[in-house]
């Protein structure tokens, strides 16, 4: 299914849709360049997992779980290129069979993932608009 949006509220509500179908134990991996919007439509989706808390992007570790009517973790795995050289255990604390699970950048972790529930590619359409493949 295609989408289009034109600004982060509505990319958001997306995100909100998409989570009603989730829960414990899916993976959902979203991808698109910097800047697309990957963020923001997990932030939606989190929302409406339950998540009171801000959802920001994760700087000094690879994800934040956060507390909803269900664990909800964030990773971002940008700057983990080569999962194999690092310790694919790192996952773990994040990709569990309660949480619901959004990943970034997977690249690296998609070989070592069990279950992935839902793909998403969000893409710059210009300006504001993006395309959010689903
Ligand atoms: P990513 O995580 O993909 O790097 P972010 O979600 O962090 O991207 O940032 C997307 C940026 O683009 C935000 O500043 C957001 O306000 C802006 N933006 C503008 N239009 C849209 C849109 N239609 N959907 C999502 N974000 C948008
Ligand atoms: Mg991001």
């Amino acid at each position: 299914m295609l989408e289009t949006t034109s600004s982060a509220a509505e990319t958001e509500a997306v995100g909100e849709r998409l989570a009603r179908d989730l829960g414990p134990g899916d993976v959902v991996l979203v991808s698109g360049e910097l800047g697309a919007g990957k963020t923001t439509l997990i932030r939606g989706a989190a929302r409406a997992l339950g998540v009171a808390e801000p959802i920001t992007s994760p700087t000094f570790t690879i994800g934040h779980t956060y507390r909803g009517r269900v664990p909800v973790s964030h990773l971002d795995l940008y700057r983990l290129s080569e999962l194999d050289q690092e310790d694919p255990a790192l996952l773990e604390d994040y990709v569990t069979p309660e949480a619901v699970a959004f990943i970034e950048w997977p690249g690296a972790a998609e070989p070592w993932l069990e279950r992935v529930t839902r793909r998403v590619e969000i893409r710059h359409a210009g300006g504001d608009e993006r395309e959010i493949d689903l």
